[in-house]
């Protein structure tokens, strides 16, 4: 078992940390203030750099290059802030990889280079008002009439919705209940009937545009079909990978949260000595320092055992639910570590509390998660409805 990066991965990882910090810490702070995404022109400096395809096939104008390259990169924005990282999120471990694995060779030509390029970022809808948790309650219909789909409902906290250019939506594509009748169907921005609801004020994740969707009779073509009913398993089997990149959001953020925090523990004086000289800051700076790495290896084993694949349910939910939990306490302990100056927004500290705790609710809560854990465990389903 090999832990160190080859040096093809450590020069991306510095191609990315030095991309990040110098040039996306005074954008992170601008969508802190403004509440609005890094400009499409980032976008297209991220795509020129190959961020926005990392782990993305080179026939769709990506690098090639595998899932742990692709959250070596992610992570490195992650640091900086989720919502400079977000667009890098969506391409390379978001719902973009729904279409890449299960799409059709058409709308993947329509689609990935796109992406790949930074003309269009892909959000995903899966949420509803009365589908989170029991996802499978989910109501969005999907019609298929001759060559066109038609689709009618309504999602709820889409990330990206009303900014992103193109949305993988989950929808009832057959009149069979639960699962079975669930697929996914991807519609773009602009579409006629397409409407989003007002722009959700979150507790963190400033700088990510989060909507209300709504679907009037959208049509599209029926090439857009990702997958038909009964594909809800393969969408999951995406998903693992997304989770995974939620972790490494997590993991970013905490990672982050951690260097200010150990910086700051050797300028800030009291008692006339810097304050990583008491003990019971030593042991915090500790405990930070081994949940982080913890994580990062947790992750790292997930997408490294998946290769260019996709990782297993067990081990993207052990990596996400000890993230979720971990940036909750690395994020806390940091705050608590710089005093007031970590209560104070101007010093950072509680934007990276609050974007960090989003990560465990998002993409499916902790407790769910180790539902799913417990589940491929023992290698059966709980039905949480009976
Ligand atoms: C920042 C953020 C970004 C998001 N982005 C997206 C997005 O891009 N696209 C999208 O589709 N959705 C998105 N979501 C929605 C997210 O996926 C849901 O919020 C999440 O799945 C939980 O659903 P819910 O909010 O309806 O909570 P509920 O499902 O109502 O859960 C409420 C509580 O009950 C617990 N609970 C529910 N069922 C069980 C059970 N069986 N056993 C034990 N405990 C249970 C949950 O753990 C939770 O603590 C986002 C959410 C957030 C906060």
């Amino acid at each position: 078992m090999d832990f160190s990066l080859t040096p093809e991965q450590r020069e991306l990882q510095e191609a990315a940390r030095a991309f990040a910090r110098e040039q996306m810490a005074s954008v992170a702070r601008e969508c802190e203030d403004t509440n609005e995404p890094p400009s499409h022109a980032w976008r297209k400096r991220y795509a020129e750099m190959g961020f926005l395809g990392v782990n993305t096939p080179e026939a769709y104008g990506g690098l090639g290059l595998g899932n742990l390259e692709a959250v070596l990169v992610l992570e490195e924005f992650a640091q900086v802030s989720v919502a400079v990282a977000f667009p890098i999120f969506e391409a390379n471990v978001g719902p973009v990889k729904a279409i890449e694995k299960f799409g059709s060779e058409e709308l993947k030509r329509r689609v990935l280079p796109k992406v790949c390029a930074g003309e269009i970022q892909v959000a995903v809808a899966m949420s509803e008002p009365n589908a989170g948790s029991g996802l499978t309650d989910l109501t969005t219909k999907a019609r298929i009439e001759g060559d066109k789909i038609v689709l009618n409902g309504q999602k709820r906290w889409t990330s990206g919705g009303g900014h992103a250019e193109g949305y993988v939506v989950y929808c009832r594509l057959s009149d069979q209940p639960g699962a079975k009748g669930i697929g996914a169907v991807y519609v773009e921005l602009g579409t006629p009937g397409l409407s989003f609801g007002k722009r959700e004020e979150l507790m963190g994740f400033r700088g990510i545009p989060s909507a209300d969707i709504h679907f009037d009779n959208v049509t599209v073509p029926k090439a857009n079909l990702i997958v038909p009913a009964g594909g809800f398993g393969k969408l999951m089997e995406a998903f693992d990978l997304e989770r995974c990149g939620n972790a490494t959001m997590a993991l970013g953020v905490a990672a982050g949260a951690f260097e200010s925090a150990l910086a700051y523990s050797q300028e800030r004086k009291q008692f006339g000595k810097p304050i990583c000289d008491f003990q019971a800051v030593q042991i915090k700076l500790a405990e930070m320092k081994t949940k982080v790495e913890a994580s990062r290896l947790l992750l790292h084993r997930a997408v490294s055992n998946a290769a260019a694949g996709l990782p297993s349910v067990l081990e993207s939910s052990v990596a996400k639910c000890f993230a979720n939990e971990m940036v909750r306490d690395v994020t806390g302990a940091a705050l608590q570590l710089m005093g007031g100056y970590g209560y104070a927004k101007s010093y950072g500290m509680e934007q990276r509390m609050r974007d960090g705790w989003a990560w465990g609710i998002a993409g499916g809560t902790v407790d769910i998660q180790k539902i799913n854990i417990a589940s491929a465990l023992v290698g059966r389903r709980f039905d949480q409805r009976r």
